[in-house]
């Protein structure tokens, strides 16, 4: 199968079966994120045990690209530590704006299937949006937006 049927074919798997999708009772981290441009929304909620994330769920409106990313990134950083998520944050991000060179060693696995954004200016906020939030939740900041100026990851992202 070549990259872009599989990246298709995640896409549909988990926009029809989203992982982790739904309300989670007492979060201890919680975070909202928009994405104003493609006007995806998202909530995300997690529990920390000690420094680990026990238990993780999303829910929103968004887009197939978003809905996939946050579906798959749940059940990827759910048993990791806060320090492995947030490799993973950066990675993601860097894979999705194309600065992450994906020969070299990286922690990503199957969530190369989308590294194919980067070449669509217009989806990779899309894909960074649960990312983002899961950064702003673990970081216990309550709302982000990929647009805010005063964002600590607007600067990495840029202007797509
Ligand atoms: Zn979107």
């Amino acid at each position: 199968m070549n990259s872009k049927s599989l990246y298709q074919e995640v896409i549909l798997d988990h926009n029809k079966k989203p992982r982790n999708y739904g309300a989670l009772d007492h979060a201890s981290h919680y975070a909202v994120g928009h994405n104003p441009l493609c006007g995806d929304h998202l909530d995300i909620a997690l529990n920390l045990e000690g420094e680990h994330i026990a238990s993780i769920a999303f829910q929103g409106e968004s887009c197939a690209i978003c809905k996939a990313s946050a579906s798959m990134m749940t059940t990827v950083v759910k048993g990791k530590t806060r320090a492995d998520a947030e490799t993973l944050i950066k990675e993601f991000r860097d894979m999705a704006t194309g600065t992450l060179n994906l020969d070299a060693e990286h922690h990503l696995g199957r969530l190369t299937v989308f590294a194919g954004v980067r070449d669509l200016p217009t989806r990779v906020k899309c894909a960074i949006l649960p990312w983002h939030t899961l950064h702003a939740a673990l970081n216990s900041v309550t709302t982000t937006s990929t647009e805010a100026e005063d964002d600590p990851m607007h600067a990495a992202i840029g202007d797509a």
